[in-house]
This record gives structure tokens, sequence and C-alpha cells, in this order.
């Protein structure tokens, strides 16, 4: 063998090795082989909104802002403070009918004097929101720390871990890195966020304070005000990613209940033939605190068009990707799913 050739050679085993294992016959996927997205309508990646400190720019700008392009974000909010009360209706007849989900970011913002201080600070705020949303009662809320001096921050982190499991709420993940105008000045490079999120598959997110008022104008703005110039070309490139496909704009608790309903589910295949395909879809996560529907893909039989997918009672019909896959929601509840081909 010459030189060449034998170069030739070895390219040609290193090609095969790295690529012919995904060709072998025994590949080729199963009728009723079904996976659960990583992310809800399979999209690549969740990205979430957030805003604190409950600031009136948030209900005379950024909600009717995202409303407009049928976005949401989760409000963390300090029902016991002065900007909050001003806008209290607002935020107990309006936003969360709107879609906007509010997180615990404590009732005053004013930190914590001790531990039976920080129970109604945090305690309260929990109750408040779950009062005044309809759903259920021990429903998991997100919890934010509110930024505050070190000397008025007067329980542990161990205590506040308690805190948070006896009112049923999930820590936000940390603001570091991820602040509008503190760490993030550019619509280009918090959507960079976006797009590392999308290339990765993972979870990214942007904490805004203020958001800048033209009207009415009062001659002072919000803390932090995030500019107009950079916030409405940053939601117009967000809905651009979401309408795509590629992000899911979500509220933080529906983020943390997809993610950890779908890292415990269980995928069983009951029976699998050419008129029906029967699946059962379980998750080992508690279903008292997650319930949210995760989003499935089947592989059905090649001469499927149309799918009726029948679960508890309750009915959908989709239609068949050109892979032959079919996509749905169902809850991991256990219940036999029913995937039959639709007449006509
Ligand atoms: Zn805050």
């Amino acid at each position: 063998m010459g030189r060449m050739s034998r170069s030739f050679f070895f390219a040609t085993t290193v090609l095969c090795l790295l690529f012919c294992s995904s060709l072998l016959p025994g590949q080729t996927p199963q009728v009723g082989e079904t996976r659960v997205a990583k992310w809800k309508d399979d999209r690549k990646a969740a990205f979430l909104l957030m805003f604190d400190d409950s600031w009136p720019s948030h209900v005379q700008v950024a909600a009717p802002e995202l409303v407009k392009r049928g976005l949401v974000a989760t409000f963390y909010i300090n029902p016991g403070k002065g900007e909050y009360l001003k806008f209290a209706t607002d935020w107990q007849e309006k936003l969360w009918k709107q879609g906007m989900v509010y997180g615990n970011h404590t009732m005053t913002h004013k930190g914590v004097k001790d531990l039976e201080n920080a129970e109604w600070e945090i305690g309260e705020c929990a109750r408040i929101i779950r009062e005044m949303v309809p759903g259920k009662a021990e429903r998991l809320v997100s919890y934010g720390q509110p930024g505050v001096d070190k000397d008025a921050w007067n329980i542990t982190p161990a205590q506040l871990e308690e805190l948070l499991k006896k009112h049923h709420m999930i820590d936000r993940p940390p603001f570091t890195g991820h602040g509008a105008v503190y760490h993030l000045k550019t619509t280009e490079e918090m959507l960079a966020l976006a797009d590392k999120a999308i290339a990765s598959g993972g979870m990214e997110y942007l904490v805004v304070h203020g958001v800048e008022r033209t009207t009415p104008r009062l001659g002072y703005q919000d803390f932090w005000p995030l500019p107009q110039a950079v916030f409405f070309p940053l939601l117009d490139a967000l809905k651009e990613r979401s309408d795509r496909g590629d992000l899911w704009i979500t509220d933080h608790i529906s983020q943390h209940q997809y993610e950890t309903e779908r890292n415990a589910a269980v995928t069983k295949v009951v029976e699998a033939g050419e008129k029906a395909i029967k699946l059962q879809l379980t998750t080992t996560a508690d279903p008292k605190y997650y319930d949210l529907p995760l989003t499935w893909v089947t592989r059905v039989p090649a001469g499927w068009k149309k799918v009726k997918v029948v679960h508890e009672g309750k009915e959908q019909k989709v239609s068949v990707q050109p892979d032959h896959t079919v996509r749905f929601d169902a809850l991991p509840d256990g219940k036999l799913l029913l995937l039959q081909q639709e007449d006509g």
C-alpha cells in the first residue's frame, strides 16, 4: 500500500467508525417508540423573563408589551411595598388574567429581622399570591431572594431553605450575570443568552427591574430602568424565536415542573400495532406539585396521516410529521393513552 492509499484507507475507516453505526438496520425507529420532548412543544430551549420589585412600569409598560406579543413572564412581587399598593388593583385583577405569573419577593423588600419576621415576609407573600390567583391551595410558587444589605437579612441559609420547603416554594436561579441594565445592557447581549440556550438545549433567563416609561411623564424612572429601545426589540426577537419553534418562553414554575417531570419520566409501550398504539406515560415526580402536561413524540405506522389521541376520556387530533411521528401533550399520570389513526 502506498502512502496515499494507506492514509485513504485510514480516513475511510475512521469515517465509518464515526458514522456507520448510526446507519445500521437494527436502529430504525420502531412503531410506538416514544420519547419525552426536552421542552414543551419539542422546542429547543426554555427562556424566562423575570421582573422584580413590583415597579409601576411593570403594570404600565412591561405587561402590556408582553401581552401585545403573546408572551408571559414571572413578576416577583412585594405586596406590602408602596409601589405595589398603588397598583394593587392591577396586580389583583389584571396581570395574572393576562397570563402573567407571580413570584414571591417577600412582603416589603426590607429584609428579615429574625425567623419570626421571615415567616411573615415570606409566608404571607406566598399566602397572598395563592389567594389572589386561583389554583391548587398548595401549588408551587417561585421565590426570588430580594437584594438587601447583609445586616438586614437575619436568618441562616438553612432557615431560609426550611421556610421555602414549608411554603412549597422553589428558589429561582441566581441574579448574577443575568440582570438587565446591571449586567447586560444591549438587546444583543440579552439575546445572546437566549441563543446560548438554543445552542445547548438548556434554559436561560433575564432579570429586569424597572422599564423605561415615556407616558405618563413623571420626571423620574423606576429603579434600573430598561430603555424601551432595548426592551421592545428584545421582545420582538424573543417572539420570533418562539414562533419558529426554538424557544419556549414561560414562567419559572412551569419550566421547573417540566424539567423535573421530564427527568423522572418513564415511557411504556403497552401495545404497538398497525391499528392502534397504547402507551403508559408516568413520572416519579410527586403529582401533588408536578402536574404539568409534558410533550411526547411517538412513532406511528407509515400509512397514518391524522391521529386521534385519547387520554382520560379526552380526545385531541394531531397531524403526522414527515418523519412518521406525532407530537402531543399529556399528563404523565400513568393512565392508559391510546393513539389511533383518524378515518378520512
Ligand atoms: Zn428586588
